[in-house]
């Protein structure tokens, strides 16, 4: 990428000059200034000319330049008005950008997505994610089944590794079932504080979630899924047994728990994070069918 784009210390300090921009930590404001990896993003995103991209939180409009470039047409949400006038600056040269003054976490994006792109059109979610909220936007995302083919973000190494966890490791946990329910999960990077301006206090990764048309189990019932994987790992260190003791305390006892554990061939002293998603299902399955 060539020196006209916004993102390099350059260019960056340079827009921050003009405008007399002042970071807000507590939105999580971190610009991108390094060329190669944004290269990498977009090379990871799976946008071509003929795909929609939808970002959250274009900032000064580093990632947004290169998906306008890369990508049919761009919408970006962001909860700064004080970038509103920058970003017109900054992304004059292109007319595929729409910005969107909102909250992401309060945003109807299916309504968004049906107003800004063709029907049936592909489009991928893009973006480097104010850090405080990741897990809510990336829930929220999930949760409503969008219909986006991937979503590609920097995000926290640490939350992108619990994502991306296999059973048997130290970030497995709810959050590793919740995304991988929807989608398949894999870390693409990871990357240096340095690229960042200011630079954050963590370590960072790009996560690529790509969505699954299916989830991968069959669920009697979602939420009392994912209740039961969270009360599991509810104490790492406590066998599943005893979570779901302490889990179904004065609904359902040690005894009748034993008996679900044995009918599904569930040994009960396993820890939470022995169990991969089918065999949460299974558990889930089974206690929803004694309580309903
Ligand atoms: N995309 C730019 C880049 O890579 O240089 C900026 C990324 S910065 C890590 C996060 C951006 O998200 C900031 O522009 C911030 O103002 C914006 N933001 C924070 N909370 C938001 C929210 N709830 N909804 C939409 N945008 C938000």
């Amino acid at each position: 990428m060539d020196k006209k784009y916004i993102a390099t210390p350059a260019k960056t300090k340079e827009i921050l000059k003009k405008y007399q921009f002042t970071f807000k930590k507590s939105l999580g404001q971190n610009f991108l200034i390094d060329a190669n990896v944004l290269k990498n993003i977009i090379g990871h995103a799976g946008i071509d000319k003929s795909t929609g991209s939808i970002e959250i939180g274009p900032g000064i409009g580093a990632l947004t330049e290169q998906l306008a470039i890369h990508s049919e047409k761009v919408v970006a949400f962001e909860i700064d008005q004080r970038l509103l006038p920058i970003l017109q600056d900054t992304l004059a040269d292109y007319d595929n950008i729409h910005v969107v003054h909102e909250d992401i976490l309060k945003a109807d994006v299916q309504e968004v997505i049906k107003a800004n792109f063709k029907d049936g059109q592909p489009i991928h979610i893009v973006a480097n994610l104010p850090y405080y909220i990741t897990t809510p936007i990336l829930m929220k995302l999930l949760r409503e089944r969008l219909p986006v083919e991937s979503i590609t973000v920097m995000i926290q190494k640490e939350v992108a590794d619990r994502m991306a966890a296999g059973p048997n490791t130290k970030s497995y946990g709810s959050l590793t079932i919740a995304v991988q329910y929807y989608t398949e999960a894999k870390v693409v990077m990871n990357v240096p504080k340095t690229v960042f301006m200011p630079q954050p206090n963590v370590d960072s990764s790009i996560l690529k979630l790509e969505t699954r048309a299916e989830p991968p189990v069959q669920v009697s019932d979602e939420e009392y899924f994912f209740t039961i994987v969270q009360a599991c790992f509810a104490q790492r260190r406590k066998t599943l047994r005893n979570n779901l003791t302490s889990h179904f305390k004065g609904t359902i006892g040690k005894e009748q728990i034993n008996e679900v554990l044995e009918s599904i061939g569930i040994d009960g002293i396993r820890r939470g994070e022995s169990l991969t998603m089918q065999e949460f299902s299974v558990l889930a399955n089974a206690f929803f069918a004694l309580e309903k």
